[in-house]
Formats: C-alpha cells, structure tokens, sequence
C-alpha cells in the first residue's frame, strides 16, 4: 500500500472499458484506455438498456446525450411465431419510468459508443489510446505492466482487462478457455425503417417466440432503423464473431414457416450477420494482485435477458466506487470489486440461459397450446419476478 491515487490502465475501448474509464476519471483517477482498433468504431447493431443500466449512465452524466440520439421503446410486447398472435408484456416508456425512474432505451450500439467516448475525452482528451493491442501484461514490485503489440508496454497501478469474450487479459491470467456451442445462433441485421409497412414501424420491442428460436426487433436511431435479431437451434456453425456475413437465403431458410413479418425483416437488412452462441458456466474468480477482468472478457452471458451491455456498464461504475473507497489500496479495491459483483453476474448468466429454454419452448409449436404457456410464462406475476431484481439494481446506493 502507497498513499497515492492509482494510475489504472483498461484493456479494451468498448461499453464496458470506457463506462469503467468514464466513472474512474470523473473520481479524480488517472486512467488511460487500450484500443485495438485503429478508429472508434462500433458494429453497426443494437442494444437495449434496461433502466438499471440507464440509471448508471445518468449517475454518469451521460443519459441525457445518449436520449437524443436512441429510442424510448413505449412497450413490450410477446407475438407468437406463426399466428402473429400478440402479447402486451409490460409498457417500457411511462411506466418503467414511474416504476424505475429511468427509462428503457434502445440504442444503435455506435451512438452509445460516441456518448461514452466524447465524455471520456472531455475529463481527459488524450485517455483512449487507438491502435494499441494488449496481448498480455506482467506484474511485479507494485506495478502492471501491459504488453502492446510492436514491443510497447503501459505501466500502471491496476491494469483492468475490458477485451471482450476473447480477452487476451483473461486468457494470460487463467489460460486458454473452452466455451460450450450453446447449439443456437443469432443472425443480426438492421433495417432501414422507411423501408418497412407501417405497422411495423412503431416504437415497441417485439419478441416473436416460437419451438426452436426467437426473434427480437426494436427500434434505434431516433427510429431510423429497426434492429433484428433471430435466434435459431443450428448445430452447424460455430465462429462467434460480430462481423462473419451470412446470405438472406440461408436466414429466410433457418426461419422457415414463421409468420410474413419476420421475413419481412430479413429481406429489408441490407447485410445479415451470424454469431454461434457460446456457452460459458460463471467463473469463480477474476482478479490476480493487480489484473482484473470487466464486462464480457469475465462474464460473457447468452443475450436471452439482454444484460450483458448493461452488466458491463455497471460494473465499471461499481469498480470505481471500490477504487473511491479504497484510494491507495488497489487489492483491497480490487477484492471489494469482485465481491460487490459476484454474485449479480452470475445469477444474470445462468438466468440467460434459463430464459433460452423459455424462449424456444416445444409448447409454443401449436397456437392453443402455446396460448396456455404464454399466458402462463408471461403473465404479469412471472415477469416481475425474473425482471424486477435486474431493472431495481442501483449502482449508487448497491452495496460494496
Ligand atoms: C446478438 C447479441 C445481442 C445482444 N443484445 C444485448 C442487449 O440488448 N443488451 C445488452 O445489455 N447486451 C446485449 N448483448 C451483449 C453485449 O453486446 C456485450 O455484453 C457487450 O458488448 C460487452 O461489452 P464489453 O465492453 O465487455 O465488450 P466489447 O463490446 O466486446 O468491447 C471490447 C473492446 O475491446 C477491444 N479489444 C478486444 N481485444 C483487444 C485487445 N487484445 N487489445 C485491445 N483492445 C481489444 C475490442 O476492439 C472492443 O472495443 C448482445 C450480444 C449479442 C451477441
């Protein structure tokens, strides 16, 4: 233990490592960011923020930005994959805000990624370092050293691995993984909205559920766009990766007998990508002296509770508490993190896929039959209980 502030490098510029950045610098710590890529840049897809997650990016300062440019989806609702039946889940817009006080929003991922950034360089303009790739670190004598490729090196205080599910950092503190093939895989897309028919184009998220996959669309981008993502069961595909194209044909076929407007859809993304989605049991622990691990690099999750952003957002604003509390003690800091986030995240990866099972049921094959279930499996006593513990976490006042 020293008596000064820490120096904390991130590994990794996406949601996670600049949340971590942005909560850590507004604390008066010195941080600088790691990024392989030459050029900010996120995938051209979507995510949905649920309240607890736009709760943090307002104690962050950042909410009110990030407002102007995304969507407050008014509802939500449940459509049944052939009849196109439909379900109100729960209202997302005035209510969730009486209900939570903060809303639920649905964001093009680069408009998130603008906000956080400008907002990381406006405390520290020189803090996100591009074209820098991390491929392992050591540390000795008090100090992480991160190891850039070309022979560079960072040295820090506290090195936190943000790199994402193939994380390099994770991969040095505990070697090379071996995730499960969750058997499904998400085919991704976003559609110009003034392409698509008017009853399409309203401000809900929909979650079209059905034997064997789910489909989910919402809209982005002051609404310009729609975003698509369909989950299929498929054995054949394994290359988990944001940016592996697949044909229209190959979509249409995986979604074969669902109802017009899923295909809709398909046929109006001008480019559809497809992701296998990888199975990772919750690991036990994430942090070795001074290396710690944030966001997908240490709890990669099914998208099936929509949490993963979310979760990585709040565990940057929680790290940063810890290193508040704990000013010149990077273990302790470090230990309170972990502890503060352990068992949170672990419930929301297993709840996932849960939610998987639930999402894919054989009952949902037949309209009677799938009647019963949705009215059962969605009724309002079920979703409060698998959604009101995830939208009521406050990363101010959580306990670390
Ligand atoms: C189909 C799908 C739908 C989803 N929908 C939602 C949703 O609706 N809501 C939600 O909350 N979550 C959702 N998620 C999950 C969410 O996308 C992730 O959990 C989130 O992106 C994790 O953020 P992160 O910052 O940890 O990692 P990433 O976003 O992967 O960022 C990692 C960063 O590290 C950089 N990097 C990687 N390796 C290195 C290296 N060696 N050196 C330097 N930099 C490196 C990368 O370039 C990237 O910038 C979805 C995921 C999928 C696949």
């Amino acid at each position: 233990m020293n008596n000064r502030q820490p120096h904390v490098l991130i590994a990794g510029a996406g949601i996670g490592g600049l949340s971590a950045a942005l909560a850590l610098l507004q604390r008066g710590f010195e941080v600088d960011v790691y990024e392989q890529a030459p050029k900010l840049e996120e995938v051209g897809a979507g995510v949905q923020l649920s309240p607890n997650g736009t709760r943090a990016l307002h104690a962050m300062g950042v909410l009110e930005a990030l407002e102007r440019s995304s969507c407050t989806a008014e509802g939500k609702e449940v459509r049944h994959w052939k009849t196109g039946e439909t379900w109100n889940l729960f209202d997302l817009g005035a209510e969730a805000i009486e209900r939570y006080g903060f809303p639920y929003l649905t964001v093009w991922r680069p408009d998130l990624l603008e906000t956080l950034a400008a907002a990381v360089r406006r405390e520290k303009p020189d803090a996100i370092h591009l074209g820098s790739r991390c491929v392992g670190f050591t540390q000795a004598g008090g100090r992480a050293s991160l190891l850039l490729d070309g022979g560079r090196q960072a040295i820090g205080d506290a090195l936190v691995g943000a790199d994402g599910v193939h994380s390099q950092i994770r991969r040095a503190l505990f070697g090379a993984e071996e995730p499960t093939f969750s058997g499904m895989i998400a085919w991704r897309g976003v559609v110009p909205m003034a392409t698509l028919p008017q009853h399409m184009t309203r401000m809900v998220g929909t979650n079209w559920v059905g034997p064997g996959g789910h489909v989910v669309h919402y809209p982005l981008h002051r609404g310009e766009l729609m975003n698509f993502v369909g989950i299929v069961e498929r054995g054949d595909w394994l290359i988990e990766s944001w940016s592996t194209r697949g044909s229209a044909e190959e979509c249409t076929t995986d979604f074969a007998g669902w109802h017009e407007d899923v295909h809709r859809l398909i046929r109006g993304a001008p480019s559809l990508y497809k992701w296998a989605l990888m199975a990772r049991e919750p690991m036990e622990r994430w942090t070795v002296g001074r290396v710690t691990l944030l966001g997908d690099a240490w709890h990669p999750t099914l998208p099936m509770l929509a949490q993963g952003a979310v979760m990585a957002i709040e565990d940057g604003f929680i790290l940063a508490r810890c290193f508040e509390r704990w000013p010149t003690d990077v273990a302790t800091a470090l230990a309170c993190y972990e502890r503060a986030r352990r068992e949170r995240t672990r419930a929301i990866v297993l709840g996932s896929a849960a939610n998987a099972r639930r999402f894919h049921n054989p009952a949902l094959a037949d309209p009677i039959d799938a009647k019963q279930y949705l009215d059962r499996e969605w009724s309002r006593a079920a979703i409060t209980s698998r959604y009101e513990w995830l939208f009521t976490y406050d990363v101010l006042s959580a306990e670390i």
